[in-house]
């Protein structure tokens, strides 16, 4: 990490956003044996965020910020309905004034929770570190920063959104960007927003519940791409650019996050296979999704995802693990924005996608509706 990153980080919005400082570890080859908390029997529900607080997190960050942060709500820009299946806002913050527009997202699942806490202090910090790496990424870059997603199934505690249409029917929001889905308030709102933002890259934080690696070490982050690299689909879109940029963007962030020891990062994986799922929002994003005529001219861009350890399932994640859960989403995060801001993540190899970055042995993708394709993989990397 940049050492203006790293000191503004550690300074300033680490405790802004209300999570613990922790001591940094650069410098040591990543292992996670033992460094990272054993996340006990008890969901923390008393750590995480829910709505109020993070529209109050978010107002405080607004006010307080040195360098202009706009904190708004869709019904507030004119998008209809603008609102989650229960009538709640949809919050969005930007900051920076640069031509290139970054989406960043967290919790479309409900029961998914430091996307919330990660966003709103990366917001914090692009809002008021006076760092150069942080100062690039204000001149570069427009951040559009949605902490919540999905705020009924943070309420719910669920991963779904429920439908107020009568039927009650749970809709995951992360496979309802497709062409016959948008069943769900969320999904018509988000994505009328995106086809105005018309972003450059995207960036969307989740968890993946407690993994290990093969010696049995946790696994505290995993590097996702919704469409697999030399998979079905991606390199069939522009000659396979966002097959290259993708593996680009997370080869920065597995590269940078190296020098943390705590931090253990490896390939997201469902089982034995890589996934291909083109109902996501970052799947619908790269292949240009235009529904109901909202996107004509055929926007999009490459879009990758970050699996933090742990969900709010009893005994998946835990006060101890929250500080460093949520940190390396952080550093991750950042040190990605600043490659997007110089210019440089497009400098990096893409080959460490396949060659670094540890990941099971695949035999095919999981596709849409659970189908499996094979053979792994569909073609040698690009
Ligand atoms: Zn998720």
């Amino acid at each position: 990490m940049n050492p203006s990153i790293r000191s503004a980080l550690t300074r300033r919005a680490v405790l802004a956003a209300g999570v613990a400082a922790v001591p940094l570890l650069a410098g040591r080859p990543a292992s996670a044996a033992g460094t990272f908390p054993d996340p006990g029997p008890n969901v923390p529900t008393q750590a995480t965020l829910g709505y109020a607080d993070m529209i109050r997190e978010l107002r405080r960050i607004e006010r307080s910020s040195r360098f202009g942060v706009e904190v708004t709500t869709l019904r507030e820009l004119g998008i209809t309905p603008g609102v989650s299946e229960a009538g709640r806002d949809l919050y969005v913050a930007t900051v920076g004034t640069g031509a290139k527009h970054v989406w960043l997202q967290g919790r479309i699942h409900g029961n998914e929770p430091y996307g919330v806490d990660t966003l709103l202090t990366l917001l914090s910090t692009v809002g008021s570190s006076g760092a150069a790496g942080y100062r690039a990424i204000r001149e570069a870059l427009t951040l559009h920063v949605i902490p919540m997603y999905n705020p009924d199934g943070t309420e719910l505690n669920i991963r779904h959104t429920v439908l107020q249409d009568g039927t009650e029917r749970r809709i995951d929001l992360n496979r309802d960007w497709a062409p016959t889905a948008f069943a769900a308030k969320e999904s018509v709102s988000w994505y009328t927003y995106w086809t105005r933002v018309k972003p450059a890259f995207g960036l969307d934080i989740h968890h993946q519940g407690l993994k290990t690696d093969a010696d049995g070490d946790a696994v505290t982050m995993s590097l996702g791409i919704s469409l697999a690299p030399s998979g079905p689909t991606l390199p069939t879109v522009l000659g396979g650019l966002y097959d290259r940029q993708t593996r680009q963007a997370q080869g920065l962030v597995y590269t940078s996050l190296q020098r943390y020891g705590f931090v253990s990062v490896d390939r997201y994986s469902v089982g034995s296979y890589e996934i291909d799922i083109l109902g996501g929002v970052s799947s619908a994003v790269m292949v240009g999704l235009n529904w109901n005529g909202l996107n004509p001219t055929g926007h999009s861009h490459p879009m990758v995802f970050f699996e933090t350890s742990g969900n709010t399932s009893a005994g998946s994640v835990g006060q101890k693990a929250r500080g460093k859960a949520i940190r390396q989403n952080v550093i991750g995060a950042s040190e990605l924005l600043q490659g997007l801001a110089t210019g440089s993540v497009w400098n990096t190899d893409r080959m460490i996608w396949h060659e670094q970055i540890p990941h099971v042995d695949y035999t095919g993708y999981f596709s849409d509706n659970n189908v499996v394709i094979t053979p792994w993989p569909t073609r040698p990397p690009l």
